[in-house]
């Protein structure tokens, strides 16, 4: 059996905790390979070498950094579809979605390659008589990035790239789920010339991510995951001093209006929705159709969801994977009883999905639950899988108070033809990421992506300008050189321009 190992110090490492975990490959049901799950010794060695890393890489010239990022690039450019492979074997979705997943992240490296323009600061000459002012910002030390399974390439690729290029250096901890996509980009770094222990990995469980949170060497952590796991990492991260940035979990809208084409909007939904087994941050997985548009909506949603082709993600024409793991399965098929039994309408029920050859898989087909009420399970649970739910409302501002009275604020979407409804929408929601006839409104590398709500805890969103940002601290310089002969003595009176 493969064991998939942690990255220290620029070479794979095996480090002293002799605890596993299994990796599955969900198209077959199977075990695949082990992954190493770290103890604190293990962290504490990826933290010390990248500490020690960070005397030289922070003092490393822009230039040579922007050179090491373009290399990066070209590699992770020339790699994308051994990387989509091994995260569609791990994760289970279709090749073709985890290409695009990788190629979201190559994004965050060519805005990273910028690093020379983003760091630059601001000057003012003559503040005072004979009296300069500037600022710059310079890196914050470690940083540690945990990560969710769902993007296994693109989400870490939000943090590494952004602050190894400010001058940081990096612990990441992503999924132990589907953990081998890191061990690739681990390698791409050491081949694009990155000085060794800039880039660590370790692998590991709740006891890692623990050990992270609590070394003192550990200046920042940037997280990815569900909202109870999110909340406590701010919260711990947070009390022993660190800076932190905890994207959480999601329930994304989108609204329909009677005046949006069904037809558009149907198949964006229904991709929106099984897109990836709706095991996305950004999934659609509540629809709300507005005043007449409902009956028409739900029969063309379920049309296009029967047609969906399931299969394993390596097979060409599969255009949706099975889910991640049994229990994810076991916990998606029960959520849809739940609607089924608090009087929802199962306009498409996926749960007996069987794919011929993958009998064992942890394949759930395309659902659509009719009449959901707010109440519900299926409605108040982030379900994360192939589940779309329908709500009905009177109209846009009845559509708008149902979203901002949902906890979470991640992402929403709203199809129209009406501009005027669709500017009050973009006023009027609590959500962080807002589409206009768009359902997955990812912003570009270089616009940040964050939520508000329980979908962020913490002060800045991920990527961009607020990467930057969060990845480094500001320092503001006032400065004088006087001639000895212009010089005045000093004054006890706070200091005033002149
Ligand atoms: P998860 O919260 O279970 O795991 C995320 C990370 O936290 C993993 O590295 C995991 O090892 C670690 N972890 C899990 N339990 C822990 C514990 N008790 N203590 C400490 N660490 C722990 O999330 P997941 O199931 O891997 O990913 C799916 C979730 O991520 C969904 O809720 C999804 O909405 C969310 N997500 C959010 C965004 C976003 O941008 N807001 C993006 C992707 C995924």
């Amino acid at each position: 059996m493969r064991t998939v190992t942690h990255w220290i110090g620029g070479k794979p490492a095996t480090g002293e905790s002799t605890r596993t975990g299994p990796v599955w490959n969900p198209a077959t049901g199977e075990q695949q390979a082990e992954v190493m799950l770290a103890s604190r010794a293990d962290v504490d060695a990826a933290v010390q070498a990248a500490a020690a890393a960070f005397q030289t890489w922070s003092q490393s010239s822009l230039s040579n950094r922007t050179k090491i990022l373009f290399n990066f690039r070209e590699l992770v450019n020339a790699r994308i579809q051994d990387l989509a492979e091994i995260i569609s074997d791990e994760h289970g979705k279709v090749v073709s979605d985890a290409r695009g997943e990788v190629q979201r992240g190559l994004e965050v490296i060519e805005f990273a390659c910028g690093i020379p323009t983003l760091l630059k600061g601001e000057y003012s000459d003559q503040v005072s008589t004979g009296v300069d002012l500037f600022s710059f910002r310079q890196p914050l030390g470690v940083c540690a990035g945990i990560t969710p399974f769902n993007f296994p390439a693109m989400v870490p690729m939000w943090m590494h790239p952004v602050a190894i290029a400010c001058g940081n250096t990096f612990v990441l901890k992503p999924s132990e789920r589907d953990p081998s996509a890191s061990q690739l980009v681990a390698e791409l770094w050491a081949e694009a010339g990155l000085p060794d222990g800039v880039f660590n990995v370790v692998h590991g469980d709740k006891e890692a991510v623990d050990a992270l949170l609590d070394h003192p060497d550990v200046a920042a952590v940037s997280f990815v995951g569900s909202t109870p796991i999110a909340k406590y990492i701010h919260e711990r991260g947070t009390a022993n001093g660190k800076r932190v940035q905890a994207l959480g979990g999601a329930k994304n809208h989108a609204v329909v209006l009677p005046d949006a084409p069904i037809d558009y909007a149907s198949d964006h939904l229904v991709a929106a929705a099984f897109g990836s087994a709706g095991e996305r941050c950004m999934a659609i997985s509540a629809t709300v159709a507005v005043g007449g548009a409902a009956d028409e909506l739900v029969a063309a949603v379920s049309e296009k969801a029967r047609a969906v082709k399931v299969g394993p993600g390596r097979e060409p024409d599969s255009e949706m994977g099975p889910v991640v793991t049994a229990a994810a399965k076991e916990r998606i098929v029960g959520l849809i009883g739940s609607g089924a039994e608090q009087g929802a309408e199962l306009a498409v029920d996926g749960r007996g999905l069987t794919v011929p050859g993958h009998e064992n898989g942890f394949f759930v087909g395309p659902t659509v639950i009719d009449r959901v009420q707010p109440a519900m399970d299926v409605y108040r649970e982030e379900i994360f899988g192939p589940v779309l739910s329908v709500v009905r409302a009177d109209d846009v501002d009845a559509a708008i108070a149902l979203i901002n009275s949902n906890p979470y604020g991640n992402g929403t979407a709203i199809f129209t033809s009406s501009g005027e409804a669709a500017r009050r929408f973009q006023r009027g929601v609590n959500v962080g990421m807002i589409g206009i006839n768009v359902p997955i409104p990812v912003p570009m590398a270089y616009y940040s992506f964050g939520g508000w709500k329980d979908s962020l805890f913490g002060d800045k969103h991920i990527h961009g300008p607020e990467g930057v940002s969060f990845y480094t601290r500001a320092k503001v310089v006032t400065s004088r050189w006087p001639h000895v002969e212009h010089a005045t003595g000093a004054s006890y009176h706070f200091p005033t321009a002149t």
